[in-house]
């Protein structure tokens, strides 16, 4: 398969990228070393809300 973009990581900043991306049309393929969603979803984020 062809891609248009290929995004190495899979947080917060792909995932928005990625959106927008997709939603033009275009093929993309996204590469991560470690858990699908980056720091936030799988370790980082303790913002609590009020
Ligand atoms: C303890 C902690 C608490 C936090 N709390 C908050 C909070 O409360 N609120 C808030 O807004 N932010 C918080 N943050 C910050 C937030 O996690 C980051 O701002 C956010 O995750 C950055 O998103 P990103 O997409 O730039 O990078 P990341 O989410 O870090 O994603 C990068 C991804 O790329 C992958 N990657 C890296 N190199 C390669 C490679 N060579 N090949 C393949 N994959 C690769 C990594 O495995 C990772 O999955 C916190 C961070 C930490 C560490």
């Amino acid at each position: 398969m062809d891609y248009d973009v290929i995004m190495i990581g899979s947080g917060h900043a792909t995932w928005h990228a990625a959106v927008a991306l997709l939603q033009a049309g275009k093929h993309v393929a996204i590469v991560e070393r470690d858990l699908v969603g980056g720091t936030c979803t799988n370790y980082g984020c303790d913002a609590r809300l009020p």
